[in-house]
């Protein structure tokens, strides 16, 4: 017996490739000591009140966890100062994008977005057999002129990556604010500031601003990020109720674990620890700017935890280079920039064994 066929637009979907794990690294190059600044994996780990939450919520493992996510929603709703009808809650925000697709998509309609930008938009397009239009960026950042341009009246959902990830780059409040009253009503502004807490440009826009004043507009947030709760899954959207209500229409029961709900609220509990992150974060930026200066690199200012910089050659061998002693990064050709290498920013000791490895294999393979 054959099993039915896979429709041809499922056939279609290009695998996500993650960040190597330290694991497979140890065992495929027989190292001990591996750094992973592959994925944008906050290097200081969580705060010190996540691993007694975690025990605490231990204790419930038998049971559903709370579907509603009502501790994370209450201090979420206090943390941003929105009402508690304006917050989802998902397993990542990786799964409310996937929502907003199920929501908002029908066959033939489109995504708009940036390219590249973050691999997971695609799939919310292909998934609901939408279009998938990728505008190209102009000096690493959104053109959301160019985006402005390109919007039809089948499209639906537009996914704005604020910093942009792989580009680090961000889109300012003046521009934003031209292209939001360029869309039309039919149009979903997705703002995805998965990296909210790491930007401090003046001018940088709070997706949250758009939400009070009624637009159509939704914010994606996460604790994966600076809150470094990566591997429990857990992220959420403020949006104005109708659009909240209907994601909660299509959202699984019991889509947000128990123990990433505790340690949610302990880390909304701990503000020293994105303070520590942030400051640590941007050290680790200076630094690196002024390493890659010093040896001729040319890189794009990032305003979130990580930086893209550009070796003037195919990055691939060099990003195996960097693999064999050790060093785990995300190379550009996977993202159409085939001759960058994306960095996470790391401890301090982490970005100077990354510059010294970078700085050894380059002088070994010098450029032809
Ligand atoms: C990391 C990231 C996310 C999502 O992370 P989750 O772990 O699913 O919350 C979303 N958008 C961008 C741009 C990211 O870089």
């Amino acid at each position: 017996m054959r099993p039915p066929a896979v429709p041809q637009h499922i056939q279609s979907l290009r695998p996500y490739v993650p960040g190597k794990p330290i694991e497979e690294v140890q065992r495929e190059f027989g190292l001990t000591e591996v750094i992973k600044l592959a994925s944008n994996e906050n290097p200081l780990g969580p705060s010190p009140r996540v691993a007694p939450a975690l025990v605490e919520a231990a204790a419930g493992l038998a049971l559903y966890p709370d579907g509603a996510c009502f501790h994370t929603v209450n201090a979420l709703a206090e943390h941003w100062n929105v009402p508690h009808d304006h917050l989802v809650v998902g397993n990542g925000s990786d799964e409310i994008i996937h929502y907003l697709g199920l929501v908002y998509l029908q066959p033939g309609d489109e995504l708009l977005t940036g390219d590249p930008s973050f691999l997971r938009y695609e799939a919310a397009a292909v998934l609901n057999r939408s279009a998938f239009v990728a505008v190209p960026l102009k000096n690493h950042t959104f053109d959301l002129e160019a985006i402005a341009d390109r919007i039809t009246p089948r499209t639906r959902l537009v996914f704005i990556a604020n910093p942009n990830n792989p580009t680090g780059t961000i889109v300012r409040r003046p521009e934003l604010e031209r292209f939001l009253d360029r869309c039309p009503e039919d149009a979903l502004v997705v703002m995805d500031e998965a990296y909210f807490e790491y930007a401090d440009d003046p001018e940088y826009p709070d997706g949250l601003d758009y939400v009070r004043e009624g637009r159509n507009v939704i914010v994606l947030r996460t604790f994966s990020k600076i809150y470094a709760l990566a591997a429990l899954r857990i992220g959420y959207g403020i949006a104005r109720p109708e659009i909240v209500k209907a994601i909660h229409q299509v959202r699984e029961p019991f889509n947000v674990n128990s123990l990433a709900q505790a340690a949610a609220v302990a880390s909304l509990a701990d503000p020293d620890q994105v303070i520590r992150s942030r400051t640590s974060n941007c050290a680790g930026r200076d630094y690196l700017y002024g390493e890659f200066a010093r040896m001729g690199l040319p890189y794009v200012e990032t305003q979130a935890n990580f930086v893209l910089v550009d070796l003037a050659r195919p990055a691939r061998p060099i990003f195996e280079a960097l693999l064999r002693r050790g060093i785990i990064v995300r190379c550009g050709d996977v993202l159409g920039l085939p001759t960058f290498l994306r960095t996470s920013i790391g401890t301090d000791s982490d970005n100077r064994r990354f510059i010294a490895e970078l700085e050894a294999v380059l002088s070994a393979a010098p450029a032809a």
